[in-house]
């Protein structure tokens, strides 16, 4: 299902950084336009400072025609810009002398306050009564021994115009940059994101009978490139699994075949002739003895599957591993008889182990049971326990069987695997007794390996921590 325009992270991220570029252009311009307001107010105000200082000479009295003032600003420099100047004289009480005509009957504040003009200049802004903004500067004057306060105050209009002139422009300009960068935000992580569509597209095509297929990895060693070597890495593990389970269902139902194969015979013949009472129970005696098998191998079966997903629960004791081992080769002991061979326990170490006694007995009667089968008569079978290190118990089983050749030796211990001295079938095994030894003794946190030469015998070495 193809996702949401919105979904895609191409857009969310194209749509992150207009947003993002916005605020931080935003910022930027406030910040711009506040400082240039800043300097241009900082720069009238210095302004009216040095044009209160020209008004103080332009200050006269007369007892006969009181306060006179020669305005001047036409020759000023500066006057077709921003010296427009309003311009107020009172007397402390609050008494007007003098408003110029750009003044006329608004006022640059009333009575002076204490400190207002005191010291140097008194710099403040505020709006006159027709709502124009302006810069006010008062300072102290006497003119003709008569103390005053002179106020003069420049219209803040030109250089607020200038700032929002700045702002609009910018505002202007603002959508075309958002715009253009949202486009080619848009186009550099489709880009980016382009590899990642590819890999998702070839993924999806890939099912459980093309798990051999893997994704390009074109070898930059990028991000991409490793989220497809980690996708390849995870293909390979679940390639090997799938195989690995096909295998063993496809071993486990060929195991069991053979044996309901051979019952469902069984049954046929007899239902085809008279038998006698004790020819019938002859037959189902031996229909019951494959079936045993049958049941075993099942029993093998479902350990070993429980065992792969990590179901079976080990119920540790410790126990001393001397009688462990004695009880185990007392089980098989009659097996070794009837082939006449003699069966050697040897305990130099009856340390105690925490094991699961079940589990690590089945082990070792699976090995043992090996050694009688492969062994021929009247040789020995010796049973060895003995302290490996200081914290490891090791248990030998050595036998003068027909040994394993070397190609076959790391595979004893694979499910289903059988050499080709393979008697195991004939003897009823099926290939998993040292699977599931090597699997109780690994989940003991022990180490199972054989020795073994063709022609020259097999020991199995079992060993396992002491805790
Ligand atoms: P099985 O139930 O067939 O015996 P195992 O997993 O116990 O299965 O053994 C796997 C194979 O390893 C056997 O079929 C046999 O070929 C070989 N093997 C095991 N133990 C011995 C031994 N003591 N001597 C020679 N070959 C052995």
């Amino acid at each position: 299902m193809a996702a949401s325009w919105t979904r895609r992270i191409g857009v969310r991220m194209a749509i992150w950084h207009a947003a993002i570029l916005v605020v931080f252009m935003v910022v930027f311009l406030a910040g711009t336009a506040a400082i240039l307001f800043w300097q241009m107010r900082a720069q009238l105000r210095h302004y009216a400072i040095q044009d209160v200082e020209t008004v103080e000479g332009l200050v006269s009295f007369s007892p006969k025609a009181g306060l006179r003032v020669r305005e001047d600003y036409h020759n000023h420099p500066e006057s077709k810009r921003v010296l427009e100047r309003f311009l107020e004289i009172r007397t402390l009480d609050g008494s007007v002398l003098y408003r110029n005509a750009r003044l006329g009957t608004m006022t640059l504040g009333g009575i002076p306050e204490a400190a207002e003009g005191v010291d140097g200049y008194s710099v403040r802004s505020g709006r006159l009564e027709n709502g124009i903004p302006v810069t006010i500067v008062s300072r102290r004057h006497s003119v003709d021994g008569q103390p005053t306060i002179i106020r003069l105050a420049y219209s803040e209009e030109a250089i607020r115009h200038a700032t929002a002139e700045l702002l609009g422009a910018a505002a202007l300009f603002l959508p075309v940059m958002v715009a253009a960068a949202l486009v080619l935000s848009l186009r550099l992580s489709r880009a980016a994101l382009a590899p990642i569509s590819d890999i998702t597209r070839q993924a999806r095509e890939i099912t459980s009978s093309s798990l051999q297929q893997r994704l390009p990895v074109t070898g930059t060693g990028d991000e991409i490139d490793q989220l497809a070597a980690v996708f390849n890495a995870v293909l390979f593990r679940l390639d090997a699994s799938f195989s690995e389970l096909r295998r063993f269902s496809g071993d486990a139902s060929h195991e069991l075949r053979t044996p309901l194969a051979v019952v469902r015979t069984m049954g046929e013949v007899a239902l085809q002739r008279e038998s006698s009472a004790a020819e019938y129970r002859e037959l189902v005696s031996r229909m019951l003895e494959e079936l045993g098998r049958l049941s075993q191998l099942l029993e093998q079966l479902l350990l070993v599957s429980q065992a792969d997903e990590g179901m079976v629960a080990l119920h540790r004791t410790t126990i001393a591993v001397g009688p462990l081992i004695r009880d185990a080769a007392t089980l098989l002991e009659p097996l070794a008889e009837e082939k006449g061979q003699h069966m050697d326990v040897t305990i130099e170490c009856d340390a105690n182990l925490s094991i699961d006694p079940v589990f690590i007995r089945q082990a070792i009667i699976n090995i043992l049971h090996n050694a009688i089968k492969f062994a021929p008569g009247n040789s020995r079978i010796a049973v060895e326990v003995s302290r490996e290190r200081e914290r490891e118990l090791a248990i030998c089983i050595t036998d003068a069987g027909p040994g394993i050749a070397p190609e076959h030796l790391s595979r004893v211990f694979d499910r289903f695997f059988r050499c080709d001295n393979g008697r195991g079938r004939k003897d009823g095994g099926c290939g998993l007794g040292l699977a599931i030894s090597a699997w109780a003794v690994r989940a003991h946190g022990g180490t199972i390996a054989v020795e073994s030469a063709l022609g020259q015998g097999s020991t199995f070495r079992i060993v396992l921590p002491i805790p």
